[in-house]
């Protein structure tokens, strides 16, 4: 594997196949002074890049995604192997990096004028910030290094991106493809774990910092972005609640709850993460969700009508089995499905959480992990303010007649509320967290605008 920077990084990263816990490949570390010398060859790029015209950097969008498009196997094996998800979804996920080059490239940054008089004109530009220092989790590596370098580059911005120490091969890859593109120095990925990731995040030349993972990384990030007045975009974690509505059918809506939760085993930042249902239709959700967790494939990514791979972390893993078992502790009924799992990978059978008590870990935290915990209510509006009631506000879902679920839509407290649907994200509709679930926003013109800070001239006489 060749990257640039690549030649001056000393030690090794050990790669993990999640299935099977065994250490198939290693990478170069990023050494500090390697990423010195990456940072200020983005910085030196930035002259050209940012000088361009639009219409050259959307074209160069447009050959990114045709060089990416030629790479989806190579892509979506690496990321099978060292994420875990199965085959077909890591070739969903590359397919659809594809298209946000081309859904990128079709935005466009116009200037507005804001005055014009017969003595002055005062026109207002959206200019890029400099080298984008890009941050990105371990779940889904290719979409979201895509979805920040394309609208980064796209308003004029370098990036350095920095994935996951767990992902790494992919993204390295994928930074190679797109460099035999790009200039040099527009893009370079560096590996390293959160010492790495600190170094970039405190460089005096990273004006900005776009970054997608957990809440305690993102406060750390933004406390240390804070002294230098760096902008930061940040994608953090959410604890989706998701509300069934009295007279609602759930035998008809179960199977697509269960998916909205299982989603990538449950590591999906706006995957369902609990389920509030009428006590009265409780019995028949619980019988059917775990139904279908009995009837879930569970294996290696790699291997053919696997539905749900291992977990990426043996860390995570046991995370997640353990807050399924202070669940359980605290009076809670746990179902796990029957499918037998492999020996030696990071796997979690998934799981159906009924009868919690109030203020459990498995409610109040992201879990993450193929875990679906259901909390049953006789109130509504105790289901809403318990759904309210954790430091997460990424998204929701409020699933029965539309009309009487828009009015609770209205009352839950987070970036995107579903009404029967849930995680649904698009190129072209804005995505973002309130409170601890983030700051600011990614996808579509808003999140293009992000890469930007207003300049304003203007012109008298
Ligand atoms: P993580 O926060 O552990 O790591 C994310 C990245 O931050 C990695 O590249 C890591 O090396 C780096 N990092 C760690 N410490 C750092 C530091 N001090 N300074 C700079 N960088 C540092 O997240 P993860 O486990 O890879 O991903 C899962 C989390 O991401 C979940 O909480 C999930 O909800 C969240 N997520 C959010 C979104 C969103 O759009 N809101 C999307 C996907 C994932």
């Amino acid at each position: 594997m060749t990257t640039a920077g690549t030649a001056a990084h000393d030690s090794r990263l050990p790669v993990q196949n999640p299935a099977t816990g065994e250490v198939f490949d290693h990478v170069p570390r990023c050494t500090a002074d390697a990423l010195a010398g990456i940072v200020a060859r983005a910085r030196d790029a930035l002259r050209d890049w940012s000088r361009r015209t639009e219409a050259d950097r959307r074209r160069q969008l447009l050959a990114c995604g045709a060089a990416l498009s030629r790479h989806v196997d190579e892509l979506a094996g690496l990321l099978t192997r060292e994420q875990g998800k199965p085959l077909a979804g890591a070739r969903a996920e590359v397919a659809l990096a594809v298209d946000w080059f081309r859904h990128t490239a079709a935005l466009t940054l116009a200037t507005e004028p804001l005055v014009d008089e017969p003595t002055a004109q005062i026109v207002m530009d959206r200019v890029p910030y400099g080298v984008v220092a890009a941050i990105a989790p371990s779940n889904y590596p290719i979409i979201l290094a895509v979805t920040k370098i394309a609208p980064a580059l796209l308003a004029g911005n370098t990036v350095v991106l920095k994935p996951s120490p767990m992902t790494p091969l992919s993204s390295l890859l994928l930074a190679d493809i797109l460099a035999g593109v790009l200039p040099p120095g527009v893009l370079t990925a560096v590996a390293g774990d959160a010492e790495l990731g600190q170094a970039l995040v405190g460089h005096p030349d990273v004006a900005l910092v776009s970054f997608t993972g957990s809440v305690e990384v993102g406060r750390a990030i933004a406390g240390a972005a804070a002294g230098r007045f760096a902008h930061t975009v940040l994608e953090l974690g959410g604890n989706d609640p998701c509300i069934i509505l009295p007279d609602t059918d759930v035998t008809q809506i179960a199977e697509q709850v269960f998916w909205r939760a299982m989603r990538n085993s449950g590591q999906f930042c706006a995957a369902v993460k609990r389920v509030y249902v009428p006590q009265a239709r409780r019995h028949e959700l619980v019988e059917a969700l775990s139904s279908l967790a009995d009837k879930a494939v569970v294996g290696d990514g790699m291997d053919a009508g696997t539905q749900l791979g291992p977990l990426v972390s043996r860390q995570l893993a046991d995370r997640v089995a353990g807050l399924v078992e202070d669940a359980r502790i605290h009076g809670a009924t746990v179902h796990r499905a029957a499918t037998a799992t492999r020996q030696g990978g990071h796997f979690h059978r998934p799981t159906i959480v009924s009868d919690l008590p109030a203020g459990t870990d498995l409610e109040l935290t992201e879990q993450f992990g193929p875990v679906i915990p259901v909390i049953s209510y006789t109130d509504l509006a105790d289901a809403v303010a318990r759904a309210n009631a954790t430091q997460y506000g990424l998204g929701a879902s409020v699933w029965g007649d539309p009309g009487a679920a828009r009015a609770v839509a209205d009352e839950l407290d987070c970036g995107t509320v579903w009404i029967n649907d849930h995680g649904d994200l698009r190129h072209d509709v804005p995505f973002g967290g309130t409170r601890c679930s983030g700051l600011g926003v990614e996808y579509g013109y808003w999140g293009l605008l992000e890469y930007t800070r207003i300049k304003v001239t203007s012109v008298k006489g």
